[in-house]
Formats: C-alpha cells, sequence, structure tokens
C-alpha cells in the first residue's frame, strides 16, 4: 500500500508540473532529425511537418529520404530537406549540422535518434561490433552537439536525445545497444548540470522510451517476449512535446517513469522479472 501511494503521489507530482505545448511554437523552426529514413525518426519528421516547421532530415539511405522529405512537404512543412550520412564516419554528423545551418540559416531543435542495426542475442564477444556501435549511437551524438551548441545558445533552442528505458535499466540480450543508450545518459545528464550552470539558454531534453513497434524493433524481439510494444507516432509526438516544453526528461509510455524510480527499490524483483519477461532455453 506504501508503494503504491508512493508512485502515485510521484505520477500525479509529475503530471501536476508537465508545462503546456502550445503547437503554434513549432510553425517556422528550424530542426535537424537525425535517423528519419524509418521507424521513430520518420514519425518525427512528419510530425514536425504538421506543425509547419523546416526539416532537414538524415540517414544514410538517400532514395528514403527522398521520399520521406516529399511526405513531410505534403503534410505542411516549409521546408524539407535531406542528407545522406553514415554517422559511424569521422566527419559526417559534423558535416550534417553544418549543412543544417547552411540551407536553414541558424537551429532550434537538434533532434538526436539514430541507431545502428546491433544483434538482440547473448553477447558474443564481439569487441569491434561494440567500438562500431558506441560511434554510431554515441560519439556521433556528442559531434553533433558541440558542432549545433553555438546555434542553439543563439536561438534558445533545444537539443533533444533520444534514449531508452536500456539506458537506465541493463537487461540480456543487448548488450552493446544498452551500453551507448548509458552512455548518452551519462553525458548528455552532464552536460545538462553544466549548461545551467553557466546559465545557457539551450535546454537538452533526454527522452526514455519503452518498447516501439517499429519495423527493425519487432523483427529483433519477436518470438522472444511478450512486452507490449507501443505506436511509434505517439512515441514520436511525446518526444517532440519533452522538446518543446523544454522538460530535462520525458518518458514513454508513462511506465517506464515509474520503471527507472521504482527499478532500485527492490533490485531482486527487478531483474527477476526482467529476466522472465524474455523465452529463453539454454
Ligand atoms: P530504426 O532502426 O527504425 O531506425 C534507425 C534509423 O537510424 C534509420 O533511419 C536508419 O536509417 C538510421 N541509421 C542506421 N544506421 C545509421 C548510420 N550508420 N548512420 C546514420 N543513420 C543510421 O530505429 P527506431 O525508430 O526503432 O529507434 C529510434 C530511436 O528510438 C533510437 O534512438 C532507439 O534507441 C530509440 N528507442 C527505440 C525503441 C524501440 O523499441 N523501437 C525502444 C527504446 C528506444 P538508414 O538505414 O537509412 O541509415
Amino acid at each position: 500500500k506504501l508503494l503504491l501511494a508512493s508512485v502515485s503521489v510521484v505520477l500525479i507530482a509529475s503530471k501536476w508540473n508537465a508545462p503546456t505545448f502550445d503547437p503554434e511554437s513549432l510553425k517556422g523552426v528550424k530542426v535537424v532529425v537525425t535517423g528519419a529514413s524509418t521507424g521513430i525518426g520518420e514519425q518525427l519528421a512528419y510530425h514536425y511537418a504538421r506543425f509547419g516547421a523546416q526539416i532537414v532530415i538524415t540517414a544514410r539511405r538517400e532514395h528514403v529520404l527522398q521520399q520521406v522529405a516529399e511526405r513531410c512537404l505534403s503534410l505542411g512543412a516549409q521546408k524539407a530537406l535531406y542528407i545522406a550520412a553514415d554517422m559511424a564516419s569521422e566527419s559526417d554528423p559534423e558535416r550534417v549540422v553544418s549543412f543544417a545551418l547552411d540551407q536553414l540559416g541558424g537551429l532550434d531543435y537538434l533532434v538526436l535518434n539514430h541507431i545502428g542495426p546491433s544483434p538482440f542475442s547473448m553477447w558474443d564477444g564481439d569487441v569491434d561490433h561494440i567500438r562500431w556501435i558506441m560511434k554510431v549511437n554515441f560519439f556521433s551524438y556528442v559531434q553533433m552537439a558541440w558542432k549545433g551548441l553555438p546555434a542553439l545558445e543563439q536561438s534558445k533552442g533545444s537539443l533533444v536525445v533520444v534514449s531508452s528505458l536500456l539506458g537506465k535499466m541493463p537487461s540480456p540480450f543487448v548488450a552493446p545497444y544498452s551500453s551507448t543508450k548509458f552512455a548518452l545518459n551519462g553525458f548528455f545528464g552532464s552536460l545538462q548540470h553544466e549548461l545551467a550552470m553557466k546559465k545557457s539558454n539551450v535546454s537538452i531534453s533526454i527522452c526514455t522510451l519503452g518498447l516501439i513497434d517499429t519495423e527493425s524493433a519487432m523483427e529483433k524481439v519477436k518470438g522472444k517476449t511478450d512486452v507490449p510494444a507501443y505506436p511509434a507516432t505517439d512515441a514520436a509526438l511525446n518526444i517532440i512535446i519533452t522538446g518543446a516544453t523544454r522538460q530535462p526528461e520525458g518518458y514513454y509510455p508513462w511506465f517506464t517513469y515509474l520503471l527507472s524510480i521504482v527499478k532500485d527499490w527492490f533490485p531482486s524483483i527487478t531483474n527477476y522479472s526482467m529476466r522472465s519477461s524474455y523465452k529463453y532455453e539454454p
């Protein structure tokens, strides 16, 4: 009863404090969305387009980006430009930000969302994969953030980082992916403090997501878990609202907030539930 009461207080307090979102505030804003050829990134692009933003989208597959950009224009984007880039490359992350600054003449939102493919299996000792995935899912975020910060400072803009519950709770089968999300939470959590201490104009929002029904995620967990998956379009809207209202953290679906709070209260129960949520025969 005490646990339920504490949880209810935490949830009510968080809702009470939530700032109001004004869709008009996104009209004409200059936005970069990474990993926008598919999944949550694609949905992010469509929502920003409906709000009338000016968008630069990026991912590796140029022909897919072109189609997403065309759809963005038809949905109401003031501008929809695309640039193909590989976030494992040393220079592409900065090249993307430079392109956006040149084409849009500034930046209001830098939404870092892309991830490289990673297996859903027990770790097999592949250290090279971890080196590579850290480049794609973590180092490129740091590079893009550093390159974009001066423009965001000028526009009183926002940096939005798409993370995961697996960046707060370790889980089996995703050691390389989970490492990159823990790294993001650590780095951008630290940067949030530093920007606040410097009285910077820039807000950083770190978004924690649970399982979302994108094609790549569904393909990975198929037959391995019964954990429910939530719609990518709702996840994307939640991310956009978190950034637009300058909240330091966002959670979707709602219970990821609860889990990230209570996970350390009863570690043996948390660990047991985590392991039993997967089907595995040794
Ligand atoms: P997807 O796998 O559907 O999309 C990944 C995107 O990243 C694609 O646009 C892909 O495009 C791009 N990408 C892949 N590799 C590279 C690369 N080397 N360089 C540049 N772009 C690349 O991911 P989701 O939509 O499922 O996830 C989006 C975000 O949400 C991620 O940060 C993820 O961690 C987070 N999240 C997702 C969850 C889920 O269940 N789906 C759960 C929790 C968090 P292309 O192939 O064209 O390069």
